[in-house]
């Protein structure tokens, strides 16, 4: 599929009047930011737009997820954000979008480019690249769309904190700051609060943490068991992943998620040099270089937990 840039993205969504947005699974602050940024972009221009999920957005994200009841239709020109591979869009969508997909806007190193994409790599959130198309397309950025944009840039980079941020990060950040970004109660939401069903799978989660290869490397696990004990709803998790990671001396923090369908969600995250992508690709999942993901199906749990571990060490050698 072809590669276009910023210019080409925003004129195919100008030509376009009825626009269907696709976000992934488990939906996170950027692939709803940038969903979210691009409808109240669009309706500034009159255009009919809806934003869809398989999952349902969090309450948490309501500021900026709201204004979407438009209907598209049955043809409506179909925009991925922040999904680098179909399967991520969930089954129902799925189904009916597998090669309807016209544009495709991410920043995964995984992205498997199965439409007009625009995947800039080098961006710590989609909503970095998605800034530039909403410029593009000469639309004011107004509070929502600042809002939206801030979130996704936030979350993504665990508050301006991992190595994917660079100076131009802070550079959009502060001007969507000037555009009316709530910048101090985005980050007490997403950063400074907690629901004590949270706390409480925190504190079971941590207890489970096992370390190997010499304490390079961590796994933590959550079971279904400890969602219900603890009260946790889904959409809950975002960054227990991160927790594992903080060790001091861990080089690969590997967190496993029991789902509601006995699968396991595993998270990966590390520091330099490790990969995760590239580990999490041995599993058919991907993600960035520093934060992956896949799944490992429940009857196969003990056996790929042992061939992560086996190619984990490999990976650890020398270093
Ligand atoms: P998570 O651990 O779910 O926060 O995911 C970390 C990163 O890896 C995100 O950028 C995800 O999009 C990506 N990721 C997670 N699971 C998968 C998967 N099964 N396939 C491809 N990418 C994934
Ligand atoms: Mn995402
Ligand atoms: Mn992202």
């Amino acid at each position: 599929m072809n590669k276009i840039d910023e210019k080409s993205a925003a004129r195919l969504l100008r030509e376009n009047d009825n626009i269907l947005i696709l976000t992934h699974r488990n939906p996170d602050g950027d692939t709803i930011g940038s969903g979210f940024a691009l409808l109240h972009a669009l309706k500034k221009l009159g255009k009919t737009v809806k934003v869809v999920c398989t999952d349902p957005f969090p309450e948490k994200y309501g500021y900026i997820a709201h204004s979407n009841n438009d209907d598209v239709g049955e043809n409506p020109y179909v925009v991925a954000v922040d999904v680098a591979d179909m399967e991520l869009i969930g089954a129902q969508y799925r189904a009916k979008y597998e090669h309807g997909v016209k544009l495709c806007i991410d920043h995964h190193i995984s992205n498997k480019e199965f439409a007009e994409n625009l995947c800039l790599r080098s961006c710590s959130a989609t909503c970095e690249i998605i800034y530039d198309v909403i410029k593009a397309m000469d639309v004011e950025i107004d509070k929502s769309v600042a809002d939206s944009l801030y979130t996704g840039i936030a979350t993504d980079t665990g508050c301006f904190l991992f190595s994917s941020v660079t100076a131009r990060t802070h550079i959009i950040a502060a001007d969507l700051i000037e555009h009316g970004a709530d910048f101090f109660e985005i980050n007490r939401i997403m950063f400074e609060t907690k629901s004590l069903g949270y706390f409480k799978l925190e504190a079971a989660a941590l207890n489970t943490v096992e370390m190997h290869c010499g304490g390079k490397c961590a796994f933590m696990t959550v079971t279904m068991d400890m969602q219900k004990q603890s009260g946790t709803k889904d959409g809950d998790f975002d960054g227990i992943a991160g927790l594992p990671r903080k060790i001091e001396g861990v080089l690969v923090a590997v967190t496993f998620r029991e789902t509601k369908d006995g699968n396991f969600k595993v998270s990966m995250r590390s520091h330099e040099p490790i990969d995760s992508s590239k580990i999490c690709m041995n599993f058919g999942g991907g993600g960035h270089s520093r934060a992956a993901g896949c799944t490992f199906e429940k009857e196969a749990l003990e056996e790929n937990k042992k061939k992560l571990l086996s190619i984990i060490e490999t990976e650890l050698k020398g270093i």
